[in-house]
C-alpha cells in the first residue's frame, strides 16, 4: 500500500519545505491545508471567505470545514504515496482523518514531528520576507500558541499508536530532510 505521512510541527518548522522536497525527490502527492485555503481565498470563493478571518486571526480554521476539504483532495490521490502537510493539527482531525482513510482502504502510514522550540520560530518568522499576513510577530506568537494548545496533543496521540517519528527541525534543511527520510525508512 502506498504510504499516508503526517507532517507536524509548529509554524516555521520548516513542513513546507519538507513536503516540497518529499514531492520532488520521492514523488510524494503534497497535500498542504494552508495553500489549500489561500488558493481559495486568493479565488474568492465561499470557503476562502469563510477561513479568512480564523487564519488573519492566526486561529483554526473550524474542524468541519477543513476536513471536508481534506476528503475531496484525498478521493483524487488513490493509489499516490500522499503527504499531509498541516493536516491533521487537532485530535478531532485526526480522529476524522483515520475515517477518511479508513473510507478509501487506507491508513496512515506515520505522523513526522519536526521539533522546533518556539524561540527558533520567532526568529525564523521574523527574518524571513514576510508576504504573508499571518506571519506578523503578534499572529506568528498567536498561532505558536494554538500550536500548543490544540495541536501538540497529537504527539501523544500518534506515539500511543506507534506512528510518531521525530526529526530535529533545529538543523539545516538538508540535514532535517536526511532525518525526514530516515524517519520514514
Ligand atoms: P503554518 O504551519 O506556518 O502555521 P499553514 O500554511 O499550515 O502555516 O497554515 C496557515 C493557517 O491556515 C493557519 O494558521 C490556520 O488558520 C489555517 N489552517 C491550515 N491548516 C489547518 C488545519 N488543518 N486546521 C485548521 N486550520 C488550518
Amino acid at each position: 500500500m502506498k504510504p499516508i505521512v503526517a507532517l507536524l510541527g509548529p509554524p516555521g518548522s520548516g513542513k513546507g519545505t519538507q513536503a516540497a522536497r518529499l514531492r520532488d525527490e520521492h514523488g510524494f502527492a503534497a497535500l498542504s491545508t494552508g495553500d489549500l485555503l489561500r488558493a481559495a481565498r486568493a479565488a474568492g470563493t465561499e470557503l476562502g471567505r469563510q477561513a479568512s478571518e480564523y487564519m488573519d486571526r492566526g486561529d483554526l480554521v473550524p474542524d468541519d470545514v477543513i476536513v471536508a476539504m481534506v476528503r475531496d483532495a484525498l478521493a483524487d490521490l488513490d493509489g499516490r504515496p500522499v503527504l499531509l502537510d498541516g493536516f491533521p493539527r487537532t485530535v478531532a482531525q485526526a480522529d476524522a482523518l483515520a475515517g477518511v482513510l479508513a473510507d478509501r482502504g487506507r491508513e496512515l502510514t506515520a505522523a513526522v514531528l519536526i521539533d522546533v522550540p518556539d524561540d527558533v520560530v520567532v526568529d525564523r518568522i521574523s527574518g524571513r520576507h514576510q508576504d504573508r499576513d499571518d506571519d506578523r510577530p503578534e499572529t506568528v506568537r498567536d498561532r505558536l500558541r494554538v500550536y500548543h494548545r490544540q495541536t501538540e496533543p497529537l504527539i501523544d496521540y500518534y506515539d500511543a499508536r506507534g506512528l510518531l517519528r521525530r526529526v530535529d527541525g533545529g538543523q539545516d534543511a538538508d540535514a532535517v530532510a536526511a532525518g525526514v527520510r530516515a524517519a520514514l525508512g
